[in-house]
């Protein structure tokens, strides 16, 4: 057997039920020449160091963690910054990469090894078993990226844990481009295909047919959670990251929403959105939901002491709705009613009420709705409306009391962005 060193590269983020799998993966290698240089850890909560701790007996194995800060990690693609920082402490002639939700099969190291030098090429790519998992680990969908052809570009083809290549076509790319991935942070749902077409500038992917690695895409896995999210987010929209912790999204800020407070405004766990955390620590952090100061947007809130209903939309409370027709025009419903004491709404500002309309041209319409008008779907944000794709409502729950609206109405409205979603791989 040959003796050529691989540098196995593993970046990992807060996958504590997947990160151990993964490493077990290179340990049941059969070819031994192997570092994994590095573990790359991307400052995870504790139990995930303390998973990736355990392995550090072997003398193979090389943790660094990146103690990166949340505020940090919008700046730059971080596994691409990750794997940059490895490359300099690599030995090995050969690199390849892993994510903590990918385990390799036993041999892969050994076919890959022997393909490229038998073949003396630079770069090889094999097959990839592509599971979707549910929250509960359970597989309901299964499909194969096919290793077949010679591929002269191989972006958006070719996942990162399917591919190894010699160190001196990195050394071709450095030299070149000044850094190896690039991280930008515009690269964050394609840092692979973007470091794929510096590869391509010097060599073609060769294919090795077989399946060499399984990787699982969970709920929280990048390429779900970005697939229909818009940018911005929606206002109003209930999210959150890794951690658990909820967010209001409050006009390009978040705000915590505490699970008390999270009950006391009856939002409902189907109306929780995860998103990737680039994107929430993207939004500083303004203070946080309470009952009295610091109030929701788009909740229906009772005041008794003077027996009105108001709409919060924009920081100004919206009334004329409880005895309207306007509250089942706008499909609000009495289950989401929030009771509240007058010293609480008093600092608020006053919108313009909320009136129902017949067909003709409508008064200001209550922000955070959505419409169906002329056989598309819209939403009124920021006191406009605008078409939003069907993915996206899906994505953020809100495909549910679509109000009709006549085509003749939305023309005489002000319109705003089209809400699609974020490029898509
Ligand atoms: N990752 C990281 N820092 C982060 C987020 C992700 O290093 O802040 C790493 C993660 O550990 C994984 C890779 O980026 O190795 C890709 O993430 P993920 O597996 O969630 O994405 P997908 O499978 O959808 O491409
Ligand atoms: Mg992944």
């Amino acid at each position: 057997m040959d003796q050529s060193l691989v540098s196995v590269i593993l970046t990992s983020y807060n996958k504590p039920e997947w990160v151990g799998k993964a490493i077990e993966s290179v340990l049941k290698q059969t070819y031994p020449y192997w570092e994994l240089w590095g573990m790359m850890d991307d400052h995870s909560s504790q139990n995930v160091q303390d998973i990736i701790n355990k392995y550090t007996d072997d003398k193979r194995i090389h943790v660094v963690n990146s103690l990166v800060k949340d505020e940090e990690r919008p700046l730059t693609t971080r596994y691409a910054t990750l794997i940059n920082q490895a490359i300099l402490l690599a030995n090995g002639a050969y690199i390849t990469y892993l994510t903590d939700d990918t385990m390799y099969m036993p041999d892969r190291l050994a076919k890959m090894v022997d393909f490229l030098e038998r073949q003396k090429v630079h770069v090889i790519y094999s097959s990839q078993l592509v599971r979707q998992v549910d929250q509960k680990k359970a597989i309901f969908s299964e499909s194969i990226l096919e290793a077949k052809d010679v591929l002269e570009d191989a972006a958006f083809i070719v996942d990162h844990c399917s591919v190894m290549h010699t160190r001196d076509v990195l050394i071709a790319v450095k030299e070149k481009y000044g850094s190896c991935w690039d991280d930008d942070p515009a690269c964050w749902n394609h840092g692979d295909a973007a470091f794929w077409k510096r590869l391509n500038a010097f060599a073609p992917f060769y294919p090795l047919l077989e399946i060499l690695d399984v990787t699982y895409k969970t709920p929280m896995s990048f390429q779900n959670l970005y697939r229909n999210l818009s940018s911005p987010l929606i206002d109003g929209s209930i999210v959150s990251g890794s951690s658990g912790e909820r967010f209001i999204i409050d006009r390009s800020r978040r705000r915590l929403l505490a699970p008390k407070w999270f009950t006391f405004y009856k939002y409902n766990r189907s109306d929780i959105i995860q998103v990737p955390d680039p994107v929430l620590f993207q939004y500083s952090e303004a203070e946080p939901i309470d009952g009295e100061l610091h109030l929701p947007n788009y909740r229906l809130l009772f005041c008794e002491e003077n027996q009105t209903l108001y709409y919060l939309d924009g920081g100004r409370k919206r009334k004329k709705l409880l005895d309207s027709a306007a509250f089942n025009r706008y499909k609000f419903s009495r289950k989401e009613i929030v009771t509240l004491a007058s010293q609480a709404l008093a600092p608020l500002g006053n919108g313009p009420d909320i009136t129902s309309f017949n067909g003709a041209v409508p008064g200001p319409l209550p922000n955070r709705r959505v419409f169906f008008a002329g056989f598309k779907y819209w939403i009124s944000l920021n006191d406009k409306i605008c078409e939003i794709e069907r993915e996206v409502l899906e994505r953020y729950h809100l495909k549910k009391d679509i109000i009709p609206l006549s085509l003749h109405a939305v023309q005489g409205m002000p319109k705003g962005e089209r809400v699609q979603g974020v490029t898509k791989q």
